[in-house]
C-alpha cells in the first residue's frame, strides 16, 4: 500500500511512500506522518492513500510513524484544500501551508515525552530509561542515535499503550523576541513652527518624529527600521537630540485580552428579527447576502445567528476584513459569547496559534473571529460562516495560493453542510450577480431607530468658491464652514483623503474629463520617459494631448496630495482642534489603529482624518460631519473596478455620519459630480449603482459577466521581464487556439505599478467564461515559478490589477 505525502513546498507532484502494515489503519488522508527524506526525518501530510505503486526503478521508502492519534486535517478541510489547489492553480503543499498554523510539519521535529514506564522491558524499556535519564523527553532522532537503531516502531507501540506522548515542535527560528526596544517621544510635543525650525535640515528625522507622534507616541525600533525604512542613524539622531528615548518593554501579545467587552445592544428590532429568521431557513450548504444600509445593525444579526448555531450544538466562524481594524466587532462578539470565542489575530505566536487550533478541534471553543485565514479554522461541527464586509479586497490572499476567503467560505459551507452569510452595505457586483436559489438576498433597509441616512452635499471643485493658499489641498469654503460649525457644536469630524494615487492621470481642469483607453475603458496613465499616455491593460499608446479633447481647455495632470498636507491645513485653519491622523504611516505599528480609535471614542479627538481606513466598520456616534476631500483620486486608478471601489468607499465613509442621536451630514468634493459612482453614493443607493455598473461592464466585458486570470511576470531587468511576458502571452494564445477555448488575451502590458521593490512588473490579462478559464489555469500552473530573471505568478479572479 502506498500513500501520497505533501510538504510545504512549491511542487506539483506528490511524493510517494509505502505504508507499513502496522500503520495501515492510521495512515489516512489528512494525517501527519514522519518520513525519511535524504538523511533527515520530515513531517509530511498524507493527501491520498490507496495510490498506485511508483515505477519499479524508483526506491520507495516506508512511512516511519505518526505523531498524532487523529488526522490534523479533517476530510472536508483536506477536500477544501484540494479545491483551492485546483481552482487557483496552486501546489497543494502551499495551500496546506496556508491552512495550517506554521511549524506543524515540514522541518518540525517530534519529541517523545515519558508518561509511565511501569513494567516495560526490551528495546522499549531501553528507550524509556533513556528518556528518564534525559529528564523525561527527547527527540525521536536523538533516541534512534542513542539506541543505534530506528525506534519509530517502538515509539508507536509505546504511544498506543500510553507510556509516552508525542509532540510536534516547530523548527527553531531564532530566539523568540519576548522583549523589544521601543522608541518613545520625549518632552513636550512640538508645535508646527517648532517642527519646521528643529528639523529644517533633517527631513527624515522629522518624518520619524511625525510617525511616532501619530502612532500614539511610541513604536518598536524594529518596526521603524524594517517596515518603515528608518535607518538606525535616523533613530539615534532623534534620541541624541533628546526628542525621543529608547525603552525595552515586553512584547505586546494579545491586545484583546484586557479589552473591555461590549454588552449586547438590546433585543433585535423587527427588521433584524426577520433577517435572522430568513437566514435560519437556509438549506444547509447555501448562503445569504445580508444587505443592510450603514448603521442598520448587521452585527446584532450576526450575533443572533451565531447564537442559534451554538444552540444547535454547532460552531461558527466570523470573518472580518482586518482584525486590527475591527476592535469594536471583536469586542461585541466576545461580549456575547465570552470564553467560547477564539480571536485569531496577527499578534499570536506560532505556538499560540497551534494551541488555538487544538482547542477548536476538540470543540472547547466554538466561535472564531479572525481575518482571511480564519476561514481554515478547524471549528468542530461547523454550522455557520459569516463574511462581514464581503466586498473588501483584503479577503483575497496576496501570495500563492491566491484564494478569496469569500469563495472559500462558500465551498467550505457546502462541504460541511453549514450556512454562510455575506454581509455588506455595498455588496460587490460578483456577489450580487449570484443571488438566486443558492444565495438568498436578505435586506436591512433602515437604520436602527429609523435614524435618517445623512444627506450628502456634492461640491463641484471646478466652480465652487475655494479657500486660497491651501498648499494644493482642494478645500472649498462650504466644507470649511461645515467643519467650523461642527466643531463649534462640540461634535466630531471625519475627513477622508485617499491618496492612493499610484498612477498619474490627466484631468481637464475645466470639464473634469480624464482620457481613457478606447479598448479597455480605464484611465490612461501618464508616462514621462518616453512621454506618452499608456493603457495598463492592453498597452495602447497615445500622445499626451495639449488641450482637452472635450472642451479644448489646456490640460494639467492631477496628483494626489497626501494626508500630511491635509493635516497641516486643518491645523492652520482650526488651531484649537485636536487632530488625529490615520493612514498606513501612523498605524503600521501593531494596534496603533486601535489606540487612535480609542482616543476618538473617548472624545479626545475633534477631527479624525485619514485614508480609507477611517471609512470602515467603525461605529462612532459623536461624528456628525464627514468630509471627502477629493473623491476623484480613487475614481481614476487604472483598474476597471475604480468606479465600484469609489462608490463603496464613499458610501461606507458617508455611513459613518449621524449614527448616534444627533443627525449627520456629508460633504463630498469632486470634479466629477456627474459620475455614476458619486451620484449613487450621494443617495446611499447600492441597488441603483449595482444596476448601472453592471450594464457598463458588458462592453467591454468585465466581471461578473466574464471571469479574469491575471498572469504576472516580474524580475530585476525590464528587458527580461518584457520578453518573458511576450513569450507567455504567445503561449497562452496558442493554448487557447489549440484547445478551442473562448478566451480573450490582453497584453502583455506593464502593470500600472510598473515596479515594486526594484522588480519590474508586466502582466497578461485573460478574459473568458469560467468554464474556459479552468483548463487554462490547470495548463498554466506547472509553468509558474520561473527563475532568477523572471518570475511568473497567476492570479485567478484578481481583485486588483495594479
Ligand atoms: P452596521 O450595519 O453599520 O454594521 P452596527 O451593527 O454597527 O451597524 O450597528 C449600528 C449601531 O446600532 C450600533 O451602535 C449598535 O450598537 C446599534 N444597534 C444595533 N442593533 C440595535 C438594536 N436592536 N437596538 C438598539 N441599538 C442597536
Ligand atoms: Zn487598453
Amino acid at each position: 500500500m502506498f500513500a501520497h505525502i505533501t510538504f510545504p513546498l512549491p511542487v506539483f507532484e506528490p511524493y510517494t511512500y509505502a505504508i507499513p502494515e502496522s500503520l495501515a489503519d492510521r495512515v489516512v488522508p489528512g494525517a501527519r506522518v514522519v518520513v525519511p527524506v535524504r538523511r533527515q526525518e520530515l513531517i509530511g501530510l498524507v493527501t491520498a492513500t490507496h495510490v498506485e505503486a511508483p515505477p519499479s526503478d524508483r526506491v520507495v521508502k516506508d512511512i516511519l510513524g505518526l505523531p498524532d492519534l487523529e488526522p490534523a486535517l479533517s476530510p472536508p478541510l483536506l477536500e477544501l484544500g484540494e479545491w483551492i489547489a485546483r481552482y487557483y492553480g496552486a501546489p497543494l503543499g502551499l495551500v496546506i501551508r496556508a491552512m495550517l498554523p506554521g511549524g506543524m510539519w515540514g522541518r518540525s521535529s517530534v519529541v517523545i515525552r515519558l508518561r509511565d514506564r511501569a513494567g516495560i522491558g526490551g528495546v522499549a524499556g531501553d528507550l524509556l530509561r533513556w528518556l528518564a535519564e534525559r529528564g523525561g523527553e527527547g527527540s525521536v532522532g536523538a533516541a534512534s542515535r542513542a539506541l543505534r537503531r530506528p525506534v519509530w516502531d517502538v515509539v508507536d507501540r509505546l504511544t498506543r499503550v500510553g507510556a509516552v506522548d508525542l509532540e510536534v515542535r516547530a523548527p527553531p527560528s531564532g530566539p523568540a523576541a519576548e522583549t523589544e526596544r521601543v522608541v518613545q517621544l520625549a518632552g513636550e510635543p512640538l508645535t508646527l513652527i517648532e517642527l519646521d525650525r528643529t528639523f529644517a535640515r533633517r527631513p527624515r528625522q522629522r518624518q520619524l518624529y511625525e510617525v511616532l507622534e501619530h502612532a500614539g507616541g511610541a513604536a518598536p525600533w524594529r518596526h521603524l527600521r524594517e517596515r518603515l525604512g528608518f535607518h538606525d542613524g535616523v533613530i539615534r539622531g532623534l534620541v541624541g537630540a533628546r526628542l525621543a528615548r529608547v525603552e525595552t518593554v515586553e512584547r505586546f501579545r494579545d491586545p484583546f485580552a484586557e479589552e473591555p467587552v461590549t454588552p449586547l445592544p438590546g433585543s433585535p428590532t423587527a427588521d433584524q428579527a426577520d433577517a435572522v429568521r430568513a437566514i435560519g431557513t437556509l438549506e444547509p450548504g447555501s448562503g445569504a447576502v445580508l444587505f443592510g444600509v450603514t448603521g442598520s445593525g448587521k452585527t446584532l444579526v450576526y450575533l443572533e445567528c451565531i447564537g442559534r448555531a451554538l444552540a444547535e450544538g454547532r460552531g461558527a466562524i466570523l470573518l472580518v476584513p482586518e482584525i486590527g481594524l475591527t476592535p469594536q466587532t471583536v469586542s461585541r462578539v466576545r461580549g456575547a459569547f465570552g470564553d467560547t470565542v477564539a480571536v485569531l489575530h496577527s499578534g499570536l505566536s506560532e505556538g499560540e496559534r497551534a494551541d488555538a487550533w487544538r482547542v477548536l478541534r476538540r470543540g472547547e471553543r466554538r466561535v472564531v473571529v479572525g481575518a482571511r485565514s480564519a476561514i481554515f479554522a478547524p471549528v468542530a461541527r461547523l454550522g455557520l460562516i459569516i463574511v462581514d464586509e464581503e466586498q473588501e479586497t483584503s479577503y483575497k490572499n496576496g501570495e500563492t495560493p491566491r484564494y478569496h476567503a469569500r469563495e472559500v467560505a462558500a465551498v467550505r459551507a457546502r462541504l460541511e453542510e453549514a450556512r454562510f452569510v455575506l454581509g455588506s452595505a455595498t455588496p460587490s457586483l460578483e456577489t450580487f450577480a449570484r443571488i438566486g436559489p443558492r444565495l438568498l438576498r436578505v435586506d436591512l433597509p433602515r437604520r436602527i431607530a429609523s435614524r435618517p441616512l445623512p444627506p450628502v452635499t456634492m461640491v463641484d471643485l471646478r466652480s465652487a468658491p475655494l479657500v486660497r493658499g491651501t498648499g494644493g489641498v482642494p478645500w472649498s469654503e462650504l466644507l470649511d464652514e461645515a467643519v467650523r460649525a461642527t466643531l463649534d457644536r462640540g461634535d466630531q469630524v471625519l475627513l477622508l483623503l485617499n491618496r492612493r494615487g499610484y498612477a498619474a492621470f490627466l484631468q481637464c481642469r475645466a470639464c473634469g474629463e480624464v482620457p481613457e483607453c478606447p479598448r479597455c475603458s480605464i484611465s490612461l496613465t501618464v508616462h514621462r520617459t518616453p512621454a506618452a499616455l499608456r493603457c495598463h491593460y492592453c498597452d495602447h499608446r497615445a500622445t499626451i494631448p495639449t488641450a482637452c479633447a472635450v472642451c479644448g481647455e489646456r490640460i494639467q495632470s492631477v496628483r494626489g496630495v497626501g494626508t500630511q498636507q491635509l493635516e497641516r491645513l486643518i491645523g492652520e485653519r482650526f488651531p484649537s482642534a485636536r487632530i488625529a491622523r490615520m493612514d498606513l504611516d501612523t498605524t503600521s505599528a501593531k494596534w496603533s489603529h486601535h489606540r487612535i480609535l480609542g482616543a476618538v471614542a473617548r472624545g479626545d479627538v475633534d477631527v479624525l482624518l485619514g485614508t480609507q481606513m477611517i471609512a470602515k466598520g467603525i461605529d462612532l456616534p459623536e461624528v456628525t460631519l464627514v468630509g471627502v476631500v477629493d473623491a476623484d483620486l480613487a475614481l481614476h486608478l487604472p483598474d476597471f473596478r475604480a468606479g465600484e471601489r469609489t462608490f463603496q468607499l464613499l458610501t461606507q465613509v458617508a455611513g459613518r455620519a449621524g449614527r448616534g442621536e444627533r443627525a449627520g451630514a456629508v460633504v463630498i468634493q469632486t470634479r466629477h459630480p456627474g459620475h455614476h459612482a458619486l451620484r449613487w453614493a450621494a443617495r446611499h443607493d447600492s441597488l441603483g449603482f449595482l444596476d448601472e455598473e453592471r450594464r457598463l461592464r458588458e462592453s467591454p466585458p468585465y466581471p461578473p459577466g466574464v471571469a479574469l486570470v491575471n498572469l504576472l511576470v516580474s524580475g530585476p531587468e525590464p528587458e527580461d521581464v518584457a520578453a518573458r511576458a511576450a513569450a507567455l502571452a504567445d503561449w497562452v494564445r496558442g493554448l487557447a487556439e489549440h484547445h478551442d477555448l473562448a478566451l480573450q488575451v490582453l497584453g502583455p502590458a506593464p502593470c500600472p505599478v510598473a515596479r515594486i521593490k526594484s522588480r519590474w512588473r508586466w502582466h497578461v490579462l485573460i478574459k473568458g467564461p469560467a468554464e474556459a478559464l479552468g483548463p487554462l489555469v490547470r495548463a498554466t500552473a506547472p509553468r509558474l515559478g520561473g527563475d532568477r530573471r523572471a518570475r511568473i505568478a497567476m492570479d485567478r479572479d484578481p481583485v486588483t490589477l495594479l
